[in-house]
């Protein structure tokens, strides 16, 4: 049984680590997940290494592999996808069977005394440390492993066993398993094939390929033995059956002594080799890893990480518990993405869990693209934006499916490679907003790096194509003589095939504005790449922008001007306005409790809408707009969706609301770690991890872009004694350092940057430093 409630100090709080105490098979499934490990090219759940019998999720997971399962609906509808890609779970390469005094280990069978896990976050590691008693006898267990930062394909184990009082034979059988299932999965499939499977004396490899993708990976694993301090060379049987390579070491452990089993492993994909040499190839890679040793590994592996942090650490003084949860966030970011290809993305949950498969959501453009392009190099953020670009063939594909033409571009709500793949109807159809996101991603990236050249390499086919979609999907209502926007769903999904969402058409009206203004610049910079672009689109560089600016004028958004906010669309007030703070707890989450008919009746609302746009684009609202239509909003709001608070955290800090926001950040930052959406068992919410960031760096930091300018103004939380981050901008590294008196800016590296600190335009020079009393 999974244990859903008080999971609330089931972590023990602790800066830079989380900390299990005691072993409680119910929590297994969540802890798989929080303790999970990533390197941006692989990822793995925190499942045993030894046999486990209780309740687990198997989880390995490779980058950009999936699997395209078929839909399955009842009445097939034109237009639907063909298929859900499925984040693949695939062949398992951290086993390793132990056995003790002749029988398995098996914690679910062998109660673990003095259990604890440990995630160290600043070295990136995962510990388990354990005593076992067998009849008087005791044995203490530590096991550690990584994925290595520094060699994407690398995964390490050193696993420990030191025998107090015990005497008797040990074994350990580290094995490779290619007879792995999804969880989820339509048809009850099998995802892989099996293409070779050996195993030698000290080694063994196996090598699998997706059915339909065809996608390779081959793992090769190595080991050593260390007994009492010394490398040994032992005996060892060879177990080779279809799907499935072992070694097994059998030995005497004596009292007192300890055994150190080491297991390497070479982890590659058919991403970046060629299935022909790919056997060769992950045996090099093993044994230039193995060379290194664990230790070398571990090194470098610190030394990487050390470097992630450097530049996207935050420091919170005064508050465990708030600093434990960004730097979780923050870790699960550097851990999933690293931005190396730009055929990778980002999926909702990350090498967590399988759940809502695909890999690429709006979250990336919203959510996560704030975070690369503040802590990494810029063609981290780029290479998000160019993956886009890389798909707007198939964009117009998806669009032309739904009855659109002329280059309109919709881009899939999911999707792998560019097409959709995502299977529930209201969601897929309907959610368009998201081709604004991709849009406004594109905006803020140049507004950020400066890279305005971006606009004629890529931008400008993407807002192109986008624009298009948005006109075409407009349509003239001669009632209210104005263009409305019909039958959508805006980022609430608990309305569907509403009509004009006020988000929505503000995403729209302004990829409209956008683009022209877009097209004006390249034209009047670079009039060669102008006619480039236009030949390449078949622009209608007259007609079209013409329409577009016909739409901006003319376009309807509700309002309700007694309560003087925007709504969230056409006859929001007819529904029986409730607060959630009147529903009854036994009932939260809704959607765990309530009829989706039910659901969309209710005036709920699942995560930011209005307040999406408000958020966005902020600095078209004066204060007051922005306190009514939170005032408004928030109280309907229950926060169902992982997105939700970081939203009203950033809002709530712009309001000088700090309380409010400081319950949402919590909300945000420890959603995983305190379960607040009771579904940590599933997999980690990663792409909300990038709204936790901007929640702490926008909101209590106070970050924004103003009049093209980097602008920061502040609010501590009270029960924060200090707070301080760092942001790489423009080729500059700054440090903003912020108590309950002051605030300084540091120049760190880079040359002298324009801000604003507080209001007040300043110039920070190289090296220099701004201070400001708060
Ligand atoms: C949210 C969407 C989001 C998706 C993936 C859903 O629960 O409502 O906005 O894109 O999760 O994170």
């Amino acid at each position: 049984m999974i244990k859903h409630l008080n999971m609330k100090g089931y972590y023990k709080a602790d800066p830079w680590s989380i900390i299990e105490e005691g072993f409680d098979p119910s929590m297994h499934m969540a802890s798989e997940s929080i303790f999970s490990l990533g390197n941006g090219r692989m990822g793995q759940r925190a499942n045993f290494e030894e046999q486990y019998s209780g309740d687990t999720l198997q989880g390995t997971y490779l980058a950009g592999v999936y699997y395209p399962d078929k839909t399955r609906v009842g009445w097939w509808k034109n237009g639907y996808p063909e298929y859900f890609a499925k984040v693949l779970n695939a062949p398992n390469w951290i086993g390793i069977d132990v056995e003790i005094g002749g029988e398995p280990l098996d914690l679910n069978k062998v109660k673990p005394l003095e259990f604890r896990r440990e995630l160290n976050m600043k070295q990136g590691y995962l510990e388990r440390t354990f005593a076992i008693y067998l009849g008087e006898h005791r044995l203490e267990i530590a096991v550690r492993r990584f994925l290595s930062m520094e060699r994407e394909e690398i995964g390490a184990i050193r696993y420990a066993i030191r025998s107090v009082d015990f005497e008797g034979p040990v074994s350990f059988t580290p094995y490779l398993d290619g007879d792995v299932v999804n969880q989820d999965s339509n048809y009850d499939e099998k995802f892989w094939d099996m293409e070779l499977a050996r195993a030698v004396h000290g080694s063994a490899y196996l090598m699998a390929r997706t059915r339909k993708t065809d996608f390779v990976s081959c793992m090769s694993m190595g080991h050593m033995l260390e007994l009492n301090g010394a490398f040994l060379e032992t005996e060892q049987e060879i177990v080779q059956r279809d799907n499935y390579v072992a070694n097994r070491i059998p030995l005497v452990l004596g009292q007192g002594e300890e055994v150190i089993f080491y297991k390497f492993v070479s982890v590659l994909s058919s991403l970046n080799h060629d299935p022909e040499d790919m056997v060769i190839s992950s045996v090099k890679v093993l044994a230039g890893a193995m060379a290194a040793g664990f230790e070398g590994l571990f090194k470098e592996h610190v030394r990487a990480w050390e470097e992630k942090w450097a530049h996207s650490d935050i420091v919170i003084e005064g508050d465990t518990e708030a600093q434990q949860g960004i730097r979780f966030n923050v870790f699960q970011l550097n851990q999933t993405y690293t931005g190396t290809d730009e055929r990778l993305n980002i999926g909702p949950k990350g090498f967590t869990g399988e759940k809502y498969g695909g890999s690429t959501y709006w979250d990336t453009e919203a959510y996560m693209i704030p975070f690369y392009l503040s802590t990494a190099r810029q063609e981290v953020a780029r290479n998000l934006l160019v993956y886009r670009y890389k798909h707007l063939e198939k964009a117009i594909e998806n669009a032309e499916k739904l009855g659109f033409s002329g280059g309109a571009a919709l881009y899939p709500m999911v999707t792998m490679n560019g097409e959709e793949c995502h299977n529930e109807w209201e969601i897929t159809f309907e959610e368009i907003h998201r081709n604004g996101a991709i849009a406004y991603a594109i905006y803020n990236y140049i507004r950020y790096t400066g890279d305005k050249e971006y606009l004629a390499e890529y931008g400008l086919d993407v807002l192109i194509g986008i624009s298009r979609f948005w006109q075409q999907r407009i349509s003239w209502s001669e009632e209210k003589e104005k263009y409305v926007m019909l039958g959508v769903t805006g980022p609430n999904e608990y309305e569907n095939n509403i009509n004009n969402n006020w988000y929505t058409n503000k995403m729209a009206a302004w990829t409209l504005s956008y683009t022209m203004e877009a097209l004006d610049y390249v034209k009047g910079t670079d009039a060669q790449a102008f006619e480039a672009i236009v030949e390449r689109t078949k622009l209608k560089s007259d007609k079209e922008p013409e329409s577009w600016h016909h739409i901006l004028e003319h376009l309807h958004f509700p309002v309700n001007e007694k309560l003087g906010v925007f709504l969230q669309q056409d006859g929001f007030m007819d529904k029986e306005q409730r607060m959630a703070a009147d529903l009854d707890p036994r009932e939260r989450p809704i959607n765990q409790h309530w009829s989706w008919d039910r659901i969309l009746r209710s005036c709920f609302i699942k995560q930011a809408d209005v307040l999406q746009g408000i958020f966005v684009f902020e600095d078209e609202y004066d204060g007051e707009t922005m306190e009514r239509n939170f005032d408004f909003y928030e109280p309907r709001t229950v926060h169902e969706s992982s997105l939700s608070p970081c939203v009203h955290s950033i809002l709530a800090a712009r309001l000088g609301r700090s309380e409010k926001a400081y319950e949402m950040y919590l909300r945000t930052s420890r959603l995983d770690l305190d379960d607040y959406n009771h579904e940590v068992h599933e997999g980690l919410h990663i792409t909300s991890m990038g709204g936790t960031w901007m929640s702490v760096i926008y909101g209590f930091g106070g970050m924004k872009i103003k009049d093209g300018l980097l602008s920061f103004e502040p609010l501590l939380p009270g029960n924060w004694e200090a707070l301080s981050f760092k942001i790489l901008y423009r080729g500059s590294t700054l440090k903003i350092s912020i108590d309950k008196k002051k605030v300084s800016i540091q120049n760190l590296e880079g040359e002298g940057v324009e801000l604003f600190l507080l209001g007040s335009k300043k110039h920070l020079e190289p090296a220099g430093s701004l201070i400001a009393d708060l």
